[in-house]
């Protein structure tokens, strides 16, 4: 039985809910009336439901697809501003005892090279990652409770966090591993971790289980019920995500919702992010076996559906998506990017970008600085922003925030100082002119006038050689 409020995966993704949610879509995908009252509601900013959302979906009428992709972007707007925040994924090991069916990881691979970095090894990715100008990692690993545990990954957080290179600093880790125990959970929360992520990967249960035979990773209660963990180890910010390809999106999506749906009603805060990864060519996996690849269209109206049902939730893209998608969906709604990535272990070290222990083939190739330049030279600031959560503002205080409209005199000044930054230690001459013009400009664009003076008083002490201001 459906029940958004239970904490059994099954009945908070209830299958037939879906499934009910999707025949509701189909028998209305011409209801003009019934899509225009969703879009009004849209419009009020507090959100779709599960099902309001799988109805717009499914309509093919372009005229309306057009006005949802229109406030999508609006929206973006209003929630996010122009700004876009930047990060890196950082691979500790890629040792694995998992199944999963479409990662180049999965234990039956004895093809790829497995690597785990050392202490020493970890120092020297978080100085190159620094040396690029990145402020804010997410780090991955496989499953392996011999090879990556829990004291391991405590481990190299600790490293991370204490690499003071020059005038770099990893200021916010987030964490993408396995499902784990509250106990796991309480630890990383301790560490100082920012948001914890990990993918669902599919909602439909009788696949999730095909796609992961082996391992404690087949365990699908155990996978999706790892928020509701998260949150009770002390873990406020979560992170979302399916891989889309594996199963039907319509069913991945309206799942992906009612899983939002499950956290704000039992925890009283939705996701902190939602990431939007698909599958890619890897080692010895090839996408095309899987059957439900969707089109970058389908793709792009996902993201701005995501938009408009959930406006206080971020939206990541990876490296795993051309520079042309990225574009399109940025405007539509995605808040954090990646730029530079290298998924494989140890990868940043390196002076050309290694294949043989990566995780998925990189799409977006360019450098930190072309990233930058180029979301600058797109009408966007490239923030470095790591404030909230050092602030203490996570989960419903984050959320707090944006509904009292104060992201403009906070977020806005955060990533003029943080781009600024950037500018100063790492940036090209013709990014950091760019640059200059950019935050000349938008700092007409904070409202409140205090505010304003004390950020042109950061900026001024940036250029002395100060650092780390924050509001
Ligand atoms: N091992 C952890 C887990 O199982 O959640 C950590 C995550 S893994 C390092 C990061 C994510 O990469 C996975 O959750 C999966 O969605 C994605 N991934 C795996 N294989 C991929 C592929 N071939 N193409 C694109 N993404 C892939």
């Amino acid at each position: 039985m459906y029940n958004p409020k239970s904490l059994k995966a099954e009945e908070f993704i209830d299958h037939s809910e879906v499934l009910e949610s999707l025949k509701y879509a189909d028998e209305n995908k011409d209801n003009m009336e019934l899509i225009d009252s969703i879009i009004e509601k849209a419009k009020l900013r507090k959100g779709l439901s599960h099902r309001e959302a799988s109805v717009l979906l499914a309509c093919e009428d372009e005229a309306k697809n057009k006005e949802i992709e229109d406030l999508a972007e609006q929206i973006k707007k209003d929630f996010y501003g122009n700004r876009i925040v930047m990060f890196a994924p950082l691979y500790l090991s890629n040792y694995c005892v998992n199944g999963c069916v479409y990662c180049p990881y999965h234990r039956q691979n004895t093809h790829i090279a497995r690597k785990k970095l050392t202490q020493e090894e970890v120092k020297n990715e978080v100085i190159a990652l620094q040396d690029m100008g990145h402020k804010r990692l997410a780090i991955e690993a496989g499953e392996d409770p011999v090879n990556n545990p829990i004291e391991y990954i405590l481990e190299c957080i600790k490293t991370i966090y204490s690499i003071k290179h020059k005038n770099g600093a990893i200021r916010r880790v987030n964490v993408n591993i396995a499902a784990t125990t509250v106990e796991n959970y309480r630890k990383l929360k301790e560490a100082g971790i920012g948001t914890y992520i990990l993918f669902q990967e599919t909602y439909h249960k009788e696949s999730y289980e095909k796609l992961h035979p082996t391992g404690p990773k087949h365990n699908y209660a155990y996978h999706t019920e790892a928020m509701d963990r998260a949150m009770e180890g002390g873990i406020d910010d979560v992170g979302l995500g399916v891989l889309f390809g594996l199963e039907l999106y319509r069913y991945e999506f309206a799942a992906l919702l009612m899983h939002a749906e499950h956290l704000e009603a039992v925890h009283g805060v939705g996701p902190h992010t939602i990431s939007v990864p698909r599958i890619k060519r890897a080692d010895d996996i090839d996408p095309n076996v899987f059957d439900n690849g969707i089109s970058d269209d389908t793709f792009a109206k996902i993201c701005a559906l995501i938009r408009i049902s959930v406006p206080y939730t971020g939206m990541i893209i990876s490296t795993r998506e051309s520079q042309e998608v990225r574009e399109k969906v940025i405007r539509l709604g995605v808040s954090q990017i990646s730029g530079a990535s290298r998924t494989s272990v140890g990868g940043y070290t390196e002076e050309e970008r290694p294949h043989d222990t990566e995780q998925f083939d990189v799409s977006d190739q360019r450098t930190l600085d072309e990233v930058v330049r180029w979301l600058m030279k797109g009408g966007y600031i490239p923030s470095f922003c790591t404030a909230c959560y050092r602030e203490g503002r996570t989960g419903d205080r984050f959320m707090s925030l944006c509904k009292s409209g104060q992201i403009q005199n906070c977020c806005h000044p955060n990533a003029l100082i943080t781009l600024k930054e950037f500018l100063e230690d790492y940036a090209e001459p013709e990014t950091k002119k760019v640059g200059e013009e950019i935050i000349k400009e938008q700092l007409k664009e904070i409202p409140n006038e205090r505010t304003r003076e004390f950020t042109e008083n950061y900026l001024k002490k940036i250029e002395q050689g100060e650092r780390d201001f924050r509001f």
